[in-house]
């Protein structure tokens, strides 16, 4: 599903200067799989190149005095996108995340740089503060955008209703204050960061900032208190990045073996309605038409014989396996690989490598 963009030279946002900026505000985050900070740059950069030279794609960091410099710390993590030009935020009270200290933090750059848009990831922090920071300033947010794009006075955005059952399109109206956009993170399925970094791209023009912040540091209304991650097969499947489905062909002895090899890869557990319905599962674990949508970036599917109920469910998914005797099973239509055989075989064998490959044998 695209967004219609129709760049010009008079959009609102440009407000009469040569060059806007399109801020991707970093997260760092216990956890938090660092491609999701990729995948904003990516998306934002493909929306910064509809004006080429009018907008200039900036990241913002935010973090505490005399961390490492950036150039060693910060610089090589760019990978694929490297934006023009990197704002680093130093404040004692940025060392970790609280809501007061990222929007007083962020609040004082708007007000220095007043961005066209500001882009972050919608997780756990971005889901915190961004919707705080634009109601603290008055400026239009849109939440948990799957794409986004700006034209002459408005901010399009594609969002996903229902578990993903429908979209949306939203056409925010801009004026000359800046917008705010979360990402649904996952929505690109940026690669992992492996390699080196870009290699031959400039690298950003780097300005930091120390800003006294006027917020009650040491006393905040909000305490950040830890995070409490469930276990991967615990994972709600909506937001599982790995998932490990079983369906009849597995059998109910099977499921605790297809728990084993998910827990061993980190992966969340799903299931067809043939086995949530005989019990085998909790019926929360159901994927499909009356069950639920997912999108991880791999869906292994074990004895599941590729029903539409049920593959409407895994549409997004990114990389299918399928496990399965029958070499005519609808579902290796779709699948990217298959693996002819029995599940259970097959799970115990790949259990073994993986393994093996842990205690590096
Ligand atoms: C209104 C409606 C809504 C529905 N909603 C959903 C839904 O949300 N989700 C859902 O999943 N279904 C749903 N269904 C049911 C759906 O139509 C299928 O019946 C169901 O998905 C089949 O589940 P399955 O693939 O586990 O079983 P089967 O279709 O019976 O397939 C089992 C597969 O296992 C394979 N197999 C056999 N032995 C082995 C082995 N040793 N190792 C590996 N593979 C083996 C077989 O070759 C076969 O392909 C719905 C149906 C209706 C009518």
């Amino acid at each position: 599903m695209s967004l219609i963009n129709n760049a010009a030279d008079d959009a609102v946002f440009m407000r009469g200067e040569s060059v806007a900026e399109l801020w991707v505000v970093l997260q760092e985050q216990e956890g938090l799989p660092p491609e999701y900070n990729q995948e904003v740059l990516a998306e934002a950069k493909e929306v910064a190149a509809q004006y080429p030279g009018q907008l200039q794609l900036c990241a913002v960091q935010l973090r505490a005095p005399l961390s490492s410099p950036v150039e060693k710390s910060t610089v090589p993590f760019f990978k694929a996108v490297v934006p023009e030009r990197l704002y680093v935020l130093e404040h004692p009270a940025l060392g970790r995340y609280t809501t007061e200290g990222y929007v007083a933090a962020l609040s004082w750059l708007i007000r220095e740089r007043t961005p066209a848009l500001i882009v972050t990831s919608a997780t756990v922090n971005g889901q915190d503060w961004a919707p705080r920071l634009a109601a603290q300033l008055g400026l239009p947010f849109v939440a948990r955008c799957l794409r986004f794009a700006l034209e002459q006075e408005a901010l399009l955005a594609l969002r996903a209703l229902y578990g993903g059952r429908a979209y949306v399109q939203t056409r925010t109206r801009l004026g000359r204050q800046p917008a705010l956009v979360t990402f649904a993170p996952g929505t690109r399925g940026t690669p992992p960061m492996t390699g080196s970094p870009a290699v031959g791209l400039p690298m950003p023009e780097v300005i930091t900032y120390q800003p006294s912040l006027a917020f009650e540091e040491r006393n905040p209304s909000l305490q950040h208190l830890g995070i409490e991650a469930p276990s991967a097969e615990e994972v709600e499947l909506e937001a599982a990045e790995k998932i490990v489905a079983g369906g009849r062909g597995v059998g109910r002895e099977g499921f605790a073996e297809l728990a084993a090899f998910a827990r061993l890869l980190g992966a969340a557990v799903g299931a067809s309605r043939v086995a949530t319905d005989r019990g085998w599962v909790e019926p929360e674990r159901q994927i499909g038409a009356t069950g639920k949508s997912v999108s991880p970036r791999l869906y292994i599917a074990c004895g599941i014989s590729g029903a539409a109920q049920h593959t409407s469910g895994i549409r997004e998914a990114q990389t299918v396996v399928a496990i399965n005797p029958d070499r005519n099973a609808p579902i290796f239509a779709l699948a990217d690989l298959g693996l002819l055989g029995d599940a259970r075989e097959i799970l115990r064998h790949a259990m073994q490598l993986l393994q093996e490959e842990s205690v590096g044998v």
